[in-house]
């Protein structure tokens, strides 16, 4: 447990256990101790936060920073919202019916919607925004709303949309790779949004010759577009797609047949509640 003067460890753990508690309470004198959020309204920002950078050290340290280091969150994360005991990340510590929803909401949707948030706007454009709401908010008191405004800045992308979803609501993410047809030589791929929440989307595609593309599809309420997170493969992006529409038609400058693979997030940054049917395969399908 942290104070911010002071922490209180248990010991009788073993050596990684030992050391994540400790990199978790020393991470705390940023998130809380500098940058000083509201403890019972906003402790998904401390404890998510903090969740998120240790999760990253402690892969450092243990694994030479191979491997996702988030996947057990996510794993978690899935876990409770199909069990229906999730609560939402902004109900007032004190009022939640379960301790595991309140943990769940804080420490590991907390963390979540920095990983996510970096899937939404790019990898450089959420570091560039912690960092700038460590200079903007240390000794002040932010709220959820003050990191978000600062998220769309630097991605110059709105928001709110993701705010509301991920923070306000338990509504979940599921997209799926529909079909994949032939239209005169063109390759018709048909995606489909089965969750209430809305994302874009990062699709990847191989194709018969060993060759692969990004196809990126922003979301129309963001406004914008994400930087290239991926210089050394081909992005093309697509027509950005409404939120209200369940179906997307993505056509592909190659014949049906040339398309072997269709993978919907291959980062696994989005939270998709099943990711079973973001994979499309030719083998396994025709
Ligand atoms: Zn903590």
């Amino acid at each position: 447990m942290e104070y911010t003067m002071g922490t209180l460890i248990t010991g009788n753990r073993n050596l990684r256990s030992l050391v994540g508690v400790t990199v978790h309470e020393f991470v705390h004198a940023w998130y809380e101790g500098a940058v000083a959020n509201n403890e019972t309204r906003d402790q998904w920002i401390d404890e998510g936060f903090t969740s998120y950078a240790s999760a990253f050290i402690t892969n450092h340290l243990f694994n030479n920073g191979e491997g996702d280091p988030m996947l057990s969150r996510y794993n978690g994360y899935v876990r409770m919202a199909q069990s229906g005991m999730e609560e939402p990340m902004h109900i007032h510590a004190d009022h939640y019916v379960t301790n595991s929803a309140y943990g769940l909401a804080s420490y590991t949707k907390g963390a979540i919607f920095l990983h996510q948030l970096g899937y939404v706007i790019g990898d450089d454009a959420l570091k560039r925004s912690l960092n700038r709401f460590y200079e903007e908010w240390k000794f002040k008191h932010p709220t959820g709303y003050d990191f978000i405004r600062i998220a769309e800045r630097e991605s110059d992308m709105v928001l709110d949309w993701y705010y509301e979803y991920w923070v306000e609501t338990t509504h979940t993410i599921d997209y799926s790779v529909k079909s994949v047809a032939d239209k005169n030589g063109t390759a018709n791929i048909t995606l489909a949004k089965n969750g209430v929440m809305p994302m874009p989307l990062d699709v990847e595609i191989e194709f018969t010759d060993g060759s692969i593309k990004h196809y990126y599809i922003p979301l129309r309420i963001m406004w914008g577009q994400k930087e290239n997170e991926f210089q050394e493969v081909e992005r093309v992006v697509a027509e950005d797609w409404p939120w209200v529409f369940p179906e997307y038609e993505l056509s592909i400058d190659r014949s049906a047949d040339e398309i072997t693979k269709v993978e919907i997030d291959p980062s696994g940054r989005m939270a998709d509640v099943d990711r079973t049917n973001n994979v499309w395969e030719m083998s396994s399908n025709n």
